[in-house]
């Protein structure tokens, strides 16, 4: 499996294999970061998940939000289904907590952006 660190703008092409002996063989990264990484991602890839979620009474229709930290791509879908028809009712701050352990994954999907009340 070949992919790009990107952990740094250096963006070191990392090979990465494993062997019959189950240990991984990595190749052309250039700090123990990398090494890491690349067995994250080939074992359980991590994402953060960023999206949009309806507001109740707001100054906008949406808040954006993301995962307070990354999750295993694989709860990526199961956690979108979570968010699917979810309305919160403004005020919202940032960091709010929208969703708590979203799918199971000790992640909270939280505001990014502040949403205040509607004034009419
Ligand atoms: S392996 Fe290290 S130096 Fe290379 S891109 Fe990743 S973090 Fe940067």
């Amino acid at each position: 499996m070949q992919l790009i660190c990107i952990l740094c703008p250096r963006g070191c092409h990392i090979e990465i294999n494993q062997g019959e002996d189950g240990k991984w063989e990595v190749k052309g990264y250039a700090c123990k970061r990398g090494r890491d990484y690349a067995i994250q991602e080939a074992t359980c890839p991590l994402r953060v998940l960023t999206t949009s979620i309806w507001v109740e009474g707001g100054n906008h229709r949406l808040v954006s939000a993301k995962t307070d930290r990354s999750i295993p791509k694989d709860k990526i879908i199961e956690s979108l289904k979570q968010t699917k028809g979810l309305t919160v009712k403004a005020p919202i701050d940032i960091g709010d907590v929208l969703i708590e352990n979203i799918a199971g994954t000790g992640a909270n999907l939280i505001a990014t952006r502040r949403v205040d009340i509607k004034q009419v």
